[in-house]
């Protein structure tokens, strides 16, 4: 998968990312999780290999990718813990009470707040929101300095939201400088 990622220029999690998120699912023995952005199914496949309990539902937009993300589901077998949605996650509807112990953010980096805005509601008491590419290839503090501006506006609107989990109040974030930089954001008790 990481091949075929490589010579489809598929960006995937990197390798310590990955792992980091793995051991954080462990050792807080996480079961459900939601992820936005699957791509090929990789994170998908590598956190439902945690352990036998974890399920996940992950939510990809473009068709190649989703097939392509299906056929790895059912090459490892994990058709049972890996359900795959064919939809923008901004426009996905989930059934009232559904409940992820850690909701993964990692579809496109313009609409971060957005879905961490739409799916916080759907994280259980205490459950935790991990957001990918919080360094942005070394971009990020450093966007007034970028000339392209596509790019400028991109890594501005991650700056962005790194503010906006820095400031909310109903979340503890931690930042870590692994993989592309991850961020891991724990609901504060009592809030909801
Ligand atoms: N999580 C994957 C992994 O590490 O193996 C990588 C995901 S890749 C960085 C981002 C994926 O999110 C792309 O396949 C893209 O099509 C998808 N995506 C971007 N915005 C989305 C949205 N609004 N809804 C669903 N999928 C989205």
């Amino acid at each position: 998968m990481e091949e075929y990622a490589k010579e489809k220029d598929i960006p995937i999690m990197q390798k310590d990312g990955i792992t980091f998120l793995m051991k954080y699912i462990k050792s807080h023995n996480i079961k459900n999780i939601l992820e936005i952005g699957s791509a090929i199914g990789y994170s998908a496949i590598l956190m439902a290999s945690v352990s036998e309990d974890v399920k996940v539902t992950t939510i990809e937009r473009d068709e190649v990718n989703y097939m392509e993300c299906l056929k790895n589901v059912k090459k490892c077998n994990f058709e049972d813990k890996i359900n795959v949605v064919f939809q923008d996650a901004l426009e996905v509807n989930l059934a009232e009470g559904t409940k992820f112990d850690l909701i993964f953010i990692d579809g496109a980096k313009g609409q971060y707040q957005k879905f961490f805005e739409k799916y916080e509601h759907f994280l259980s008491d205490n459950g935790t929101i991990v957001t990918d590419n919080m360094k942005f290839h070394g971009y990020v503090g450093k966007s007034s300095s970028i000339e392209s501006k596509n790019l400028r506006q991109l890594v501005s609107k991650i700056e962005q939201y790194i503010d906006y989990l820095r400031h909310h109040e109903g979340f503890d974030t931690k930042f870590y400088d692994v993989g592309d930089g991850v961020a891991v954001s724990v609901r504060k008790k009592n809030e909801k």
